[in-house]
């Protein structure tokens, strides 16, 4: 019977056809497609120089207050884990509704739930461009190694150390005012205006038993968090004066930020090369 065969430069033709423009290159964290033609800019930017920071605490250990502070220096988009489920909650979705029963009980939401809405949140565009400061994740080794296998390592992980009987005395006292979201404590910091006072509300998990419930729970994960970040471990001690705390923040951030990139140079100036055509 005759065999018919196809030559082996028609074979290498078609292969030409199809690879057309691409190189493909390996490193040891992304495998990335660099294409010649016309299509660069519009692929995905798979990394960034945008900052990345991480700030934890106990509740009430004025995580808030310090993002305010850092959002503003240095221009990231602030995501704050508890503000993303109490909109879920407010707007009735999935999420939300999951969500509701675990945050009155002053419980922690499962991994999945709060892992999947994060790493969707990180993926947008703003927190690519402007770099992302997350506040309230990650908070179990589970939400850490989740935030690393999606490599979103940070440059600088923030921890606020607060006594615990600060802590309650700081919540259980903490009022929002409702029209402009600003937040006051009745006893360090309460409204001048008379219908400030009037109007202000608690959160539903601002009372003294579950907030004992989520101080044991910080207590029993934060060390295994930090376990994954102890390069970018800043401690700041969140009981001093908030400006002081801020200037310690801010200081601490600069650092990291400063030997994140002395790294990344070094790094670079020790790869070799090759050409890949
Ligand atoms: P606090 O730090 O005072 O507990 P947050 O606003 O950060 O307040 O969180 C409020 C609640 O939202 C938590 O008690 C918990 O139920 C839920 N929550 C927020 N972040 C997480 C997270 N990373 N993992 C699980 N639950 C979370």
């Amino acid at each position: 019977m005759s065999q018919f065969t196809i030559p082996k430069f028609l074979l290498y033709l078609v292969f030409l056809i199809i690879t057309r423009g691409n190189h493909y290159t390996l490193n040891s964290d992304v495998i990335t497609t660099r294409s010649t033609s016309r299509s660069r800019s519009t692929e995905p930017h798979l990394s960034t120089d945008a900052p990345k920071i991480i700030i934890g605490g106990g509740p009430a250990s004025g995580k808030g207050t310090q993002c305010e502070i850092i959002s503003m220096q240095f221009g990231v988009v602030h995501l704050s884990s508890g503000d993303i489920l109490r909109e879920a909650v407010k707007g009735d979705s999935y999420i939300g509704r999951i969500a509701q029963k675990y945050m009155d009980e002053g419980k922690l939401v499962p991994d999945d739930v709060i892992i999947e809405v994060i790493n969707e949140r990180l993926k947008q565009d703003d927190c690519q461009k402007r770099g992302w400061l997350l506040d309230g994740f990650p908070r179990t080794k589970y939400q850490a190694e989740a935030l690393l296998k999606a490599k979103m390592v940070p440059d600088a992980f923030i921890v606020l150390e607060v006594p615990d009987y600060i802590l309650i005395d700081r919540v259980c006292g903490r009022r929002m005012d409702p029209l402009t979201g600003k937040i006051y404590n009745l006893k360090y910091d309460p409204p001048t205006d008379e219908a400030v006072r009037t109007r202000l509300m608690k959160r539903s998990d601002d009372d003294e038993e579950k907030i004992k419930t989520r101080i044991l729970d910080y207590k029993a994960h934060i060390e295994a968090v930090k376990s994954y970040f102890s390069d970018q471990i800043v401690t700041v001690d969140g009981s001093l004066p908030s400006g002081k705390v801020s200037a310690q923040v801010v200081e601490g951030i600069k650092m990291r930020l400063a030997s994140a990139s002395l790294h990344s140079t070094k790094r670079s100036e020790g790869q070799k090369w090759f050409p890949v055509a």
